[in-house]
């Protein structure tokens, strides 16, 4: 599963290739995926204990898809009942002025994982390649730039111990209208609905192009990419759990030694 839906480093990528609808390594097996699901949880929740209480590494990760493609839902899933002590989220919105008055990366640095710590990017500063490309919000010289720099940030934070993963949540055009209507028609779900959102989606190839220049260009060892193939919540939930967990495990963290002599106590 790690290895599947991993790009490789300047693996030329065409999004039209990847099957938004994909569920193979389950077989489309719903009920058993959700199951499997279910089980990854557990394992991430001791996971992310042994993580806080060695303290030593940070965990990044990007979440990126566009208007519905479930980063919501993947971080209410995936993170069910794991102790938000711990585990952050830092969204980012169109920036404030205070945010505009600074370079890019500026407060996206303050808000990286600390030691012990979990941080997911709802949003991230590959919005600053991709939104901003595709509205011409800063000219193509200096967004074309980015992509290097945003490179050699993440090396950096990669080599000062941060491990980091990013997702592309891969919904197709026909996925989002369902969703949008949902947002329509659901009053529960009236609050979702932005009318902005019609008008980015009208952008729909220029934004899979921008994706593609993103993919293509920022998948490194120290901070890969991975395409989930996003139309089926239940899949989205169990791959994002699957690749996670691996990589955790991968980590072999230690609990830290306890005190000497705990053998010896007793408490009256
Ligand atoms: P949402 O995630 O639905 O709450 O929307 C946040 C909005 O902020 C999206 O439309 C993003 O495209 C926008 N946004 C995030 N980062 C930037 C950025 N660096 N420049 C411009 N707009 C941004
Ligand atoms: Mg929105």
């Amino acid at each position: 599963m790690n290895e599947r839906y991993r790009v490789k480093p300047e693996q030329k990528i065409d999004l039209s290739e990847w099957d938004p609808s994909d569920t193979t390594a389950f077989d489309g097996d719903k009920e058993a995926g959700e199951e499997a699901t279910a089980k990854l949880n557990k394992g991430l929740e001791a996971l992310q204990e042994l993580l806080y209480a060695e303290g030593k590494r940070k965990v990044l990760l990007v979440l990126q898809a566009m208007d519905t493609g479930g980063k919501d839902g993947v971080i209410r899933h995936v993170f069910d009942g794991v102790n938000p002590q711990g585990v952050k989220v830092a969204s980012f919105k169109r920036p404030t002025p205070e945010e505009l008055a600074h370079d890019y990366l500026w407060r996206v640095h303050k808000v990286t994982p600390g030691s012990g710590e979990i941080v997911i990017f709802n949003r991230s500063h590959y919005e600053d390649v991709l939104v901003v490309r595709v509205h011409n919000l800063v000219p193509e010289g200096v967004w074309s730039r980015r992509y290097d720099q945003i490179n050699a940030f993440e090396k950096q934070l990669a080599e000062e111990g941060t491990t980091i993963l990013k997702f592309f949540l891969h919904i197709n055009k026909d996925e989002q209208k369902e969703r949008l209507q949902a947002r329509l028609d659901e009053p529960d779900k009236n609050w979702k609905f932005a009318s902005g959102d019609l008008a980015e989606r009208a952008l729909w190839p220029e934004y899979q192009k921008a994706y593609e220049a993103v993919l293509s260009r920022t998948s490194t060892a120290h901070a890969p990419w991975y395409i989930i193939p996003a139309n089926r919540k239940w899949y989205r939930d169990l791959v994002i759990s699957q690749i996670l967990v691996e990589t955790l495990e991968g980590l072999e963290m230690r609990f830290p030694p306890a005190e000497e002599g705990l053998d010896r106590i007793v408490i009256d």
